[in-house]
C-alpha cells in the first residue's frame, strides 16, 4: 500500500493487536477473574490456585505494586507477570486536609475524569467515603453531585483502588510477611459508599470491589464495616443483601411521596411504600441488624414535627437508625439548612419513639468534603441554577 492509498472504513475497523497492547491490570479482578487471567497468560492449571493466593496476598494484604518484589515467586515467573500484567491504581491529583483532620483526595481515573474520596478520622474508627461513579444519573435536587452532567461507572479496580490509595497515604499496609493488621486499631477501619454516584447503578463493579475489600486474605474488612448508601434502587436491594451482604443506608429524606418526588426523583419510579417493602426484607436477607435511614434536614421542606412523626410511623417494624444530616450548602444550592433547634426537636421525636437519631456533624466543610458537596472542580459543565430550581419544583 502506498502512502496515498485511501484508508477505508474497513481497514480502520479491522481489530489489530498492537505490540504495546495494554497490560492486564490485576487490581479489581476477583479471585476467579485473576485465575482466568493467569491461565490465559500461560500459568499451568496445576499451579494456578496457589499463584492466585500468592499474588493476591502481595497486592491486597501488603500493598505491593512491583512484581519483582514478590519474593516467593520464581524470578522467571515474576518477569513473566511483569511482562503481561500491571498493578495500577488511579492517581491522586491533590490532597486537602481540613482543620478537623478530614482528608479529601482528588483522584484521576482513566479518560482524565476525576472523583473525590474523603477520609474521616474519628476516635474509635476511620471511615473512607468512596465514589462509585463520576457524577450521577439521578438528580436529587439538594445534591451537588446530581448537578454534574457527565457520568461514567467506575471499574471495580477504580473503586477498590480508592481504598488502596488511602491506605498508601495513611501508610497502613502491614509489613510483607506479617498479618492483616487485625490486632491493632486500624486508621482505615470502615468504608462507606456515600461519595459520588449511585452504587446500585453500578452493581457488578461495586460488588466485585467490595468482595475484594472483605476478602480475609487481603484488606480484610468485615462486611459490617462497609455501608452502601442508595437513593432507593428497589430492584437491586435484595441482590445487595445476597451478593454483598454489607450494611445498607437509604437516602430517605422525606415522609410523603409528594415531597420525596421532588427531593429524590427516583421516588417517582419506586415510591415510599415500595421502598419500605424492600427495606423490610433486607435485615433478614443480609443477616444484619439494622438499616440506616439518612435524612437531610432542609429548612421548611421536610423538617416539621409532623414529618418526624410520620417518619417514625412509616419505618415501624424495621430495625433502624436515623441519621440526621444537616444540609450542606454548595454554590447555587436551592435549599437552606434547618435551624439547629429544629434539628434537635426533630431528633428528639424520633429518639423518644425508640430509634437512635444521631445528628451527623458535618466534617471537612472547609474543604467542601461534607456529604453532598463532592463534585470535582474540573467537571465544568454543570446545570444552571434555573435548571436546578426548575427540576426541584421550586
Ligand atoms: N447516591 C447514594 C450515595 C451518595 S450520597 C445516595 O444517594 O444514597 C450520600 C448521602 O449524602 C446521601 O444520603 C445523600 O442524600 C446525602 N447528601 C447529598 N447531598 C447532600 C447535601 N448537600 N447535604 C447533606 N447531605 C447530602
Ligand atoms: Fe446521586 Fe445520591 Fe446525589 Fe441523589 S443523593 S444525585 S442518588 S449521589
Amino acid at each position: 500500500m502506498t502512502a496515498d492509498t485511501p484508508i477505508t472504513q474497513d481497514v480502520l475497523t479491522i481489530p489489530r493487536k498492537l505490540p504495546d497492547a495494554k497490560k492486564v491490570n490485576i487490581v479489581g479482578l476477583t479471585r476467579d477473574g485473576l485465575r482466568d487471567a493467569l491461565l490465559a497468560a500461560g500459568t499451568p492449571e496445576k499451579q494456578v490456585k496457589m499463584r492466585v493466593g500468592q499474588i493476591w496476598q502481595w497486592v491486597y494484604q501488603w500493598g505491593v505494586r512491583d512484581f519483582h518484589a514478590m519474593t516467593n515467586l520464581s524470578k522467571a515467573y515474576r518477569a513473566e507477570l511483569d511482562d503481561k500484567f500491571e498493578i495500577a491504581l488511579p492517581e491522586i491529583v491533590s490532597k486537602q486536609l481540613s482543620a478537623d483532620g478530614t482528608r479529601k483526595y482528588l483522584v484521576k481515573i482513566a479518560g482524565g475524569h476525576e472523583v473525590e474520596v474523603v477520609y474521616i478520622p474519628e476516635t474509635d474508627r476511620g471511615t473512607l467515603c468512596i465514589s462509585s461513579q463520576v457524577g450521577c444519573t439521578l438528580t436529587c435536587s439538594f445534591c451537588h453531585t446530581g448537578t454534574q452532567k457527565l457520568v461514567r461507572n467506575l471499574t471495580a479496580g477504580e473503586i477498590i483502588g480508592q481504598v488502596m490509595l488511602a491506605r498508601d497515604d495513611l501508610d497502613e499496609w502491614p509489613e510483607p510477611g506479617t498479618g492483616t493488621g487485625e490486632n491493632g486499631p486500624r486508621l482505615l477501619s470502615n468504608i462507606v459508599l456515600m461519595g459520588m454516584g449511585e452504587p446500585l447503578y453500578n452493581f457488578d463493579n461495586v460488588r466485585d470491589a467490595m468482595k475484594i475489600a472483605m476478602d480475609g486474605e487481603g484488606i480484610a474488612l468485615s462486611r459490617r464495616r462497609i455501608t452502601l448508601s442508595t437513593s432507593g434502587v428497589v430492584p437491586e436491594i435484595a441482590k445487595t443483601a445476597e451478593e454483598i451482604g454489607c450494611l445498607l443506608a437509604v437516602s430517605f429524606h422525606a415522609t410523603t411521596d409528594e415531597v420525596r418526588d421532588k427531593l429524590v426523583p427516583i421516588n417517582k419510579r419506586f415510591n415510599i411504600t415500595t421502598l419500605l417493602d424492600a427495606l423490610r426484607e433486607y435485615p433478614r436477607l443480609s443477616n444484619s441488624e439494622r438499616i440506616t435511614f439518612e435524612y437531610v434536614m432542609l429548612k421548611d421542606v421536610n423538617d416539621s414535627d409532623a414529618d418526624a412523626r410520620r417518619l417514625v410511623k412509616l419505618i415501624q417494624g424495621i430495625p433502624a437508625k436515623i441519621n440526621l444530616i444537616p444540609f450542606n450548602e454548595w454554590p447555587g444550592s436551592p435549599y437552606q439548612r434547618s435551624d439547629w433547634s429544629r434539628i434537635e426537636a426533630f431528633a428528639d421525636i424520633i429518639y423518644k419513639a425508640g430509634y437512635a437519631s444521631p445528628i451527623r456533624t458535618p466534617r471537612g466543610e472547609d474543604i467542601m468534603a461534607a456529604c453532598g458537596q463532592l463534585k470535582s472542580a474540573t467537571e465544568r459543565e454543570r446545570k444552571s441554577r434555573a435548571q436546578i430550581e426548575a427540576e426541584a419544583g421550586l
